[in-house]
């Protein structure tokens, strides 16, 4: 008898995949009793990014992308009652943080070409709250599943404007815009190393800035804000929010296999366009000029809301995993009643698209499988 499962085993959309050397460093912490949110790996994990990066930047390695963003905005100044720009079309911890400082969110809609904030309806929200006499505190922008945002026109409006960008690089280590690292692109900008991203410390983020001051604040406000004193004294309100060691020796060994992980990403997604586009209705985000993606998720739009479900719940019957593009959060009952400036792009991208597993330890068995099923359930 053959084995029951082996042609149905699960295919996730994006599992954490290692490269070997992790447990070396997760070893080093143990033997030498690092077992704390300081320490070698901490320390050794931030250069490994700084170095990554390059452009000069400075890290500060914290227990995950929402903690970064919540540091972030409050080290843009930004507090109660005041107004935050930020991508509609992304997953909720981008817009989370907004609310934990009592400040409001206003959610901009993407642009068809990136999926990303639209520069032109963040500047009319811009010259909209300035004619009422409010000036917006922030502008929240995501390189979402990997596609960078345009860095070159949010650079401008924030300049012109005098608003600083807090850029959400969750999904987009690896990815470059006019080859320049995403990461880097932002006043303020975050990583995370969640178990799905493309690099991951099982949990885990980082926050990224120009000015070593920056993050010798982030580090402190991550560490319960203590002030220089023998015994526990503060001045301000802090986080418990530091990577352990434990988990940055991960990511230590994690950064030795970024670049391959990304080689494998892109790999997958030309792997489904060259074998999906002929597909009627079935397209792909394609990279605008001067953008580089990391392909964390390789997606497709479909014809129909309808063909959408078709084919995912053709997947979903073979033990794969898919999913539809993040809703909205100007759709997300938790924020229905926030203000909007949308012209319908994501929301139709959220009725027709669709992830498909992007892991970068898919074997080409699980592509061709997953391929099969599409190609199958594409039509009725
Ligand atoms: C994963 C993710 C985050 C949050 O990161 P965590 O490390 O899971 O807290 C924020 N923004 C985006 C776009 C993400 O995909």
């Amino acid at each position: 008898m053959t084995h029951p499962v082996a042609a149905d085993s699960k295919i996730w959309l994006s599992s954490p995949h290692m490269g070997g050397s992790e447990q070396k460093y997760v070893q080093q912490a143990f033997d030498t009793n690092w077992i704390a949110p300081l320490g070698p790996n901490v320390t050794g994990f931030e250069k490994d990014l700084q170095l990554y990066l390059s452009d000069g930047v400075e890290v500060a390695a914290l227990s995950s992308g929402t903690a970064a963003l919540h540091l972030g905005l409050k080290l843009l100044g930004v507090g109660r009652g005041d107004i935050v720009l930020c991508q509609s079309f992304t997953f909720s911890a981008s817009a989370n943080p907004i609310a934990y400082l009592g400040a409001t969110p206003v959610f901009i809609d993407s642009e068809k070409d990136s999926w990303n904030i639209s520069p032109d309806l963040l500047e009319e929200a811009i010259r909209g709250y300035l004619a009422k006499g409010i000036k917006p505190k922030a502008i929240v922008a995501v390189h979402l599943y990997g596609m960078p945002y345009k860095a070159d026109a949010l650079r401008r409006i924030s300049h012109q404007y005098d608003i600083p960008v807090l850029e959400d690089s969750a999904e987009a280590l690896g990815s470059t815009y006019h080859g320049q690292k995403c990461g880097t692109l932002g006043t303020l900008s975050i990583l995370s190393f969640n178990g799905n991203k493309i690099i991951t410390t099982s949990g885990g983020g980082a926050l990224v800035t120009h000015s070593a001051a920056l993050k010798e604040k982030a580090v402190f406000l991550s560490t319960q804000a203590r002030d220089n004193a023998p015994h526990y004294q503060h001045s301000e309100i802090g986080y418990n929010y530091r990577l352990s060691n434990v988990l940055a020796g991960i990511g230590r060994g994690q950064m030795e296999v970024l670049d391959q992980r990304v080689e494998a990403r892109r790999a997958n997604y030309e792997t489904y366009r060259q074998r999906l586009q002929g597909l009627e209705d079935i397209s792909f985000l394609q990279e605008p000029e001067g953008s580089m993606s990391n392909r964390w998720l390789t997606c497709i739009l479909t014809g129909s809301f309808e063909q959408r479900e078709r084919i995912r719940l053709a997947l979903e019957a073979h033990n794969i995993e898919s999913r539809p593009l993040w809703k909205p959060m100007h759709l997300q009952p938790v924020f229905e009643q926030a203000e909007h400036f949308t012209d319908g792009t994501s929301e139709d991208l959220f009725d027709r698209g669709l992830c498909l597993p992007s892991g970068s330890n898919l074997s080409e068995s699980d592509l061709n499988r997953t391929i099969d099923l599409i190609c199958k359930a594409h039509t009725p």
